[in-house]
């Protein structure tokens, strides 16, 4: 490829996922800025080198989405190990941003245009018969202009003829429908697209809250909490009345709805009042006011 890991300077740490380290790297000679990657593939763990075969599989049939981290190359690192040049997003993610307010709510009017374009972005995958199972704050990414894009596709999935219901995915459970978390109990023939719905949903509602919706303020997640709030919680995308408006609440709901079958789809709420009533233009630059109020100048 025109990349070689040699043309690249690291500037400094993005941040660090199960995956491994993400750097922000100046190419020498174009002095274009990237993110780079770097994935620890333990030569003897075939299921850790599928995997990252799979992410670049993904994103090699996702790039050029307007919504969704470009990708340029897969760079060979000395250690046998692989990287990921990507687009670099320079407001990082989301989670970053509400931790760099103090965990301080996002405004609705900045939610909208947020949840949009994490739909579009889903959208375009979805019609590309991927779904990417790990939709959480700390993977939604946002650029200097206010552009949302979805990023780590470590653990999506290309579909190809049906979704094996006994997938052993084991990522982070905070955010997984109920039908995935417990599949037993849900036939385990449901739409795979529409566990992407639930993971937005509630990766709003933390921004709208300021901390993680299911659990109280500050607790960690363990699994039978998760199981308890996931799976047996009633009404759990009931925001209180006077918390937000009607709209605001009503897509939660059709976002969080326990029965896949009973969520919307990403198209129906693209044109939920919510999304479709807001004025696009005021809640991009609320969304773009909130990232400058907020920006951390490296
Ligand atoms: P995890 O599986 O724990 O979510 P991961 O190892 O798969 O993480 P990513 O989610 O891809 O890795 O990246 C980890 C963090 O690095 C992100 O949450 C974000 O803060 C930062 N980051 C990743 N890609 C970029 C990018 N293209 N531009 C700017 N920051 C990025
Ligand atoms: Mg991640």
């Amino acid at each position: 490829s025109e990349f070689r890991l040699a043309d690249l300077e690291k500037i400094r740490v993005l941040g660090h996922g199960n995956g491994g380290t993400v750097y922000k790297v100046r190419h020498r000679r174009t002095s274009a800025v990237y993110a780079l990657k770097a994935v620890h593939t333990d030569a003897g763990d075939v299921s850790l080198r599928r995997q990252v075969y799979r992410e670049i599989d993904i994103l090699r049939r996702a790039t050029g989405s307007d919504h969704v981290v470009g990708f340029h190359a897969v760079l060979p690192t000395p250690s046998g190990d692989v990287a990921l040049l990507l687009e670099h997003m320079e407001g990082g993610s989301l989670d970053t941003l509400l931790r760099r307010r103090g965990r301080s709510p996002f405004p609705e009017i900045a939610l909208a245009s947020v949840a949009r374009q994490a739909l579009l972005g889903l959208a375009e995958l979805h019609s590309r018969q991927i779904v990417h199972r790990d939709i959480k704050p700390a993977n939604l990414l946002i650029n200097a202009a206010g552009v949302v894009k979805i990023a780590d596709f470590g653990v999506g999935k290309v579909l190809r003829r049906s979704l094996d219901p006994c997938d052993s995915y084991v990522g982070t459970c905070a955010y997984m429908s109920p039908e995935r978390f417990d599949p037993e109990s849900h036939g385990g023939d449901y739409d795979p697209y529409a566990a992407d719905v639930w993971s937005l949903g509630l990766a709003v509602l933390e921004l709208h809250r300021g901390h993680f919706p299911l659990l109280p303020e500050g607790a960690r997640p363990d699994w039978a909490a998760l199981m308890v709030a996931i799976c047996l919680g009633e009404a759990l995308g009931a925001v209180p009345e006077g918390e937000a408006s009607g709209e605001f609440r009503g897509f939660i709901e059709c976002c969080l709805q326990k029965e896949s079958g009973k969520r919307w789809s990403v198209a129906e709420l693209l044109g939920h009042p919510f999304i479709a009533s807001a004025d696009w233009s005021e809640s991009e630059r609320a969304l773009r006011e909130l990232l400058r109020e907020n920006s951390d100048e490296s």
